[in-house]
């Protein structure tokens, strides 16, 4: 069956058909590692799993690229203020290499708990200083870039259409913005920097030598060298967060098609913030929430993709505790049913429920819908056998670890409470029963009785 994507590039929900079908080249933007990652980037990486994973259930083979933001971010989109990185070693007292490291092992593991598959490439922009020079040589020999006082510009002019991914309407947005942090040197307020030169008063801790001075790369240029070192100079599928479109993007548009003079990316998706009391999450929004505060409050991070998934990607999803709590009681529900499942022989699935979970993933990754599919089925009078195939299946894309026990052992002490509740209740003392399910549920033990014996798990 064809799968349908929204591009963003047409505005239009279009058949998907890669250049050299089955492979599928796609290129996601990654962390800037100078904090930690919150929530609401990993709605972002959630959306961009849930593609993988549904292309890979359609059929398709796909190669994945991300890459690590480690230097030339900065704090202002329009190319003045520092760069994160040297901001977090600042913070931090320790140097922006140390910062790096720290930040993306910490990405790492929080995508482990969140099941995102890892990309088959992922590349440091620290690592990729040569492409990027090069890439701006090829710029500066097409005559599209200009020198002022603190680095190398490119001319948005000089590159035809380019507002196209973001429309005319964001043009107006960056040119009130650029009012306030007027850059006189620039020839317009969308130019922006491909190369900054090092600041003469502070000493950064990461620079290079380049053919135009010492200094570092703009943030853009990365994505556009890398994607295509990786990819190829025209491929399938470029994603990122909506905030994105406007300026990373479209600027990586430009520097690709204005070096080559090939479209760059034939699919560009993007996920929909997500929302904290009415309002993007952001790191400088202050009050943001990592996965280690879900940790902390409880949660496992499968809660989480859990929520991610009650949403489509292209509508604002809203974060808050209560609605997070209804996510895990949804999933503790799925995950005691499919473990149940799992005792009896696979059948053959339902060929009808299996159609329906596709054809939801199919239009424009509909994961409501597909989430709706899997409750279906467990309502139904389905054999269990055939349950439990469809949720094998359904499980490849939903990554919930619906199948997975509980790996978290027991402490001595709850074993020790819990096998004397056994005993309590099997002669019938109630009074002690209660008394130690008080004790196991301070240790964060919850148990429940079932018809066959007490069932525990953390909370
Ligand atoms: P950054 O580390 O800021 O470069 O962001 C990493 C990814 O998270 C990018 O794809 C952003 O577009 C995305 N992102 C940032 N904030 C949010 C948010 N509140 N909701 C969804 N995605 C976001
Ligand atoms: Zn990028």
């Amino acid at each position: 069956m064809p799968i349908f994507l929204y591009n963003t590039l047409t505005r239009r929900k279009e058949e998907f058909v890669p250049l050299k079908h089955p492979e599928v080249g796609l290129y996601t933007c990654g962390p800037t590692v100078y904090n930690f990652q919150h929530v609401g980037n990993y709605r972002t990486y959630v959306f961009e799993d849930l593609l993988k994973r549904s292309l890979t259930l359609a059929g398709f083979a796909v190669r994945h690229v991300m890459n690590i933001t480690d230097v030339g971010h900065l704090t202002s989109q329009a190319d003045e203020g520092e760069d994160k990185m040297e901001v977090g070693a600042a913070r931090e007292g320790k140097s922006a290499w140390d910062i790096a490291r720290f930040y993306t092992d910490a990405f790492l593991e929080d995508c482990k708990a969140l099941n995102l598959r890892p990309p088959d490439v992922l590349c440091r922009a620290t690592d990729h200083i040569p492409e990027q020079v090069g890439l701006i040589a090829k710029l500066e020999a097409k005559g599209l870039v200009y020198r002022t006082s603190d680095g190398l510009y490119y001319d948005t002019a000089k590159f035809p259409g380019y507002a196209r991914l973001m429309g005319s309407e964001h043009v107006k947005g960056i040119e009130e913005g650029a009012r306030v942090e007027a850059n006189r040197e620039k020839r317009a307020p969308t130019d922006f920097a491909v190369w900054k030169f090092s600041p003469k008063d502070k000493k950064r801790h990461m620079e290079w030598d380049s053919p135009w001075g010492t200094g570092f790369p703009g943030w853009h240029i990365e994505c556009s060298a890398m994607a295509m070192k990786f990819l190829g100079e025209t491929f399938d599928i470029h994603c990122g967060g909506v905030d994105h479109i406007p300026i990373h993007h479209t600027n990586e548009i430009a520097q690709a098609e204005g070096a080559t003079g090939k479209p760059f990316v034939r699919w560009w998706m993007h996920a929909e913030f997500l929302l904290m009391n009415s309002a993007k999450m952001a790191k400088s929004a202050g009050g943001f929430v990592t996965v280690a505060d879900l940790k902390a409050k409880g949660f496992d991070p499968l809660d989480y993709r859990y929520h991610c998934l009650t949403a489509h990607y292209r509508k604002q999803l809203d974060f808050t505790w209560e609605s997070l709590e209804g996510a895990k009681t949804s999933r503790r529900r799925l995950k005691e049913a499919s473990l149940e499942l799992l005792k009896e022989p696979a059948k053959p699935c339902c060929a009808e429920l299996e159609r329906a979970f596709k054809a939801s993933l199919e239009d424009d990754l509909n994961a409501p819908a597909a989430l709706a599919s899997v409750w279906d089925c467990l309502r139904s009078a389905l054999p269990s056998g055939s349950k439990r195939s469809f949720l094998e299946r359904a499980e490849t894309v939903l990554a919930l670890g619906l199948f997975k026990e509980e790996t978290t052992a027991l402490s001595p002490e709850a074993q020790r409470l819990l096998s004397e509740r056994a005993k309590a209740r099997s002669e019938r003392d109630f009074a002690l029963s209660d008394k130690l399910r008080a004790e196991l549920d301070a240790l964060g033990i919850l148990v429940e009785d079932t018809k066959q014996g007490q069932k525990w798990r953390k909370r």
